[in-house]
């Protein structure tokens, strides 16, 4: 649930489910990613990991979000690592898909978990409202010197990015957390 703090920073919550079989040796790590770069905008996350499939509710409150993350590449588009999925500015439901993770990251030579946490923290931004930008964390199409950047922190957000995860998180925190919507998980196709 989101909730405003009284230092206004706002509060998300991410719902991760793991549907891959992909080892990314440490998700730990890759969440580590996810909330340092969130706080580093003032927004505050907790991070809830499903265990395969349908261990969690299939309902999400209207100020939560989803990320799957699919043992498949997306057929059309085989180099995306993830996808959101919104409605007008914002949306509860974002994919990442493992292989396209796994691949890049294997190439640049740096840690899977490394590129998981940076990917989730793109799609999250997605859900908050943020758009692509020509370079940083919100950068669409990668190259190698970004996915190296990754281990050390060196792919941020801009000051501006920062400001509008910031607004996004925020205009969400208002919401009555009673309202849900269903969420449908698509079963894992072989
Ligand atoms: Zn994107």
């Amino acid at each position: 649930m989101l909730v405003e703090t009284t230092a206004g920073e706002p509060h998300v919550s991410i719902r991760i489910d793991d549907q891959s079989a992909v080892a990314f040796a440490d998700t730990n790590n890759a969440v580590s990613i996810l909330l340092a770069l969130l706080r580093s905008s003032s927004v505050i996350a907790d991070v809830e990991i499903c265990s395969h499939q349908f261990s969690c509710s299939n309902q999400l409150a209207h100020n939560q979000v989803a990320i799957k993350i699919r043992p498949k590449k997306l057929t059309s588009y085989p180099h995306q690592l993830g996808q959101a999925f919104q409605v007008g500015t914002r949306g509860c439901l974002a994919t990442i898909y493992a292989p396209a993770v796994v691949e890049p990251a294997d190439r640049a030579g740096v840690p899977r978990s490394a590129v998981l946490g940076y990917t989730l923290v793109h799609e999250v931004s997605h859900l908050l409202g943020l758009s692509h930008a020509p370079s940083g964390v919100m950068k669409e199409g990668l190259d190698v010197s970004d996915y190296r950047k990754m281990p050390s922190g060196d792919l941020r957000f801009s000051e501006e990015a920062r400001q509008l995860i910031w607004a996004g998180a925020l205009g969400r925190a208002g919401k009555d957390t009673a309202v849900s919507r269903p969420l449908i998980f698509l079963p894992v196709t072989p």
